[in-house]
């Protein structure tokens, strides 16, 4: 072990993670992920059926030289890039009916849904997982060539699916389906609504899909007023954040909006919509309701909501 490793290892062990550095310069190189692959001390993050391998608050990252016999599994392998010095690699262990079982994963930790505990883990692990996640799924979905059909194979570390059948040779690359999601504001009220399947009483921002040929903003004030009946300007949408959001591949993007009126109309969308005063959000349950924590953007945006004067 080098020195460079040992200290990649110990930041693994560690609850402070680097950030991962993608690398993409390097998916091309074939021998650099072969000697990933060979390297001591490279990394291992298991998936089985989208949720990731937890050990208490933290997220587990296997030690790959020891943890081999889980690539005979036989699913998707991608090299996610490196953290630290160390190679970091994504593994799809979904074909094992009882994964707790395998000695490489045994007293490991517990498979779970980062949706419920990703806000316990930091922040880089949490990214992390969210990225193995994230391209683990698009894998498993694009095993045939939506062009012709034909199956794909992984190409460059996994960041590439390419249609075997050589007439065709389309490329596939990983997907994210934008969303806006947004906080509309009217003095001190902020518009809030539920869906029919969400927990009884959770509140959050609006969200919807961004449509082909549609602007952010025009998807902000398109989906308020079919959700709400609420109308913005799309002069009047401000950024405020982004987050990946795989569950199961999307990419959250956050905003503002000033309401040009308060006027409520009930939507197909939405079980309800309501305005909420400041007063209200800052003790929900004395109130009767609830709204998402700060993992999620619509968290994040309500706490910057009540941040302002
Ligand atoms: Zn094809």
């Amino acid at each position: 072990l080098n020195h460079a490793t040992l200290r990649a290892m110990a930041a693994a062990d560690s609850d402070v993670w680097p950030a991962i550095d993608r690398a993409a310069h390097l998916r091309k190189d074939i021998d650099a992920l072969e000697a990933d692959l060979r390297a001591e001390g490279s990394l291992l993050l298991p998936v089985w059926r989208d949720q990731s391998l937890i050990d208490g608050e933290r997220l587990a990252a296997l030690d790959l030289a020891r943890a081999r016999a889980l690539l005979d599994v036989g699913g998707e392998l991608v090299w996610l890039g490196k953290l630290g010095a160390a190679g970091c690699f994504a593994l799809d262990v979904s074909a094992l009916p009882e994964p707790l079982q395998h000695p490489a994963l045994a007293q490991r930790g517990e498979f779970k849904d980062l949706r419920f505990v990703g806000g316990a883990l930091p922040a880089e692990q949490a990214a992390v997982a969210l990225y193995a996640r994230g391209i683990l799924y698009w894998h498993r979905r694009h095993a045939h060539c939506g062009a012709c059909g034909g199956t794909t194979a992984a190409r460059e570390g996994g960041h590439v699916r390419v249609c075997r059948a050589e007439a065709c040779a389309t490329q596939h690359f990983p997907r994210t389906d934008p969303a806006v999601i947004v906080l509309v504001h009217d003095g001190d009220d902020c518009l809030l609504g539920r869906q029919r399947t969400w927990p009884k009483t959770m509140y959050s921002t609006l969200a919807g899909f961004v449509e082909p040929g549609e602007t952010l903003e025009q998807a902000v004030a398109r989906e308020v007023e079919e959700e709400s009946g609420v109308r913005v300007a799309v002069d009047d949408v401000r950024y405020f954040r982004s987050q990946p959001w795989p569950f199961p591949s999307s990419l959250m993007v956050g905003f503002t909006a000033r309401a040009q009126g308060r006027e409520l109309r009930a939507s197909d969308e939405l079980e309800d919509a309501r305005w909420f005063s400041r007063a209200q959000l800052r003790d929900p349950r004395a109130h009767g309701f609830y709204v998402p924590g700060r993992f999620s953007l619509a968290g994040q945006l309500i706490e910057a909501f009540l941040a302002q004067p």
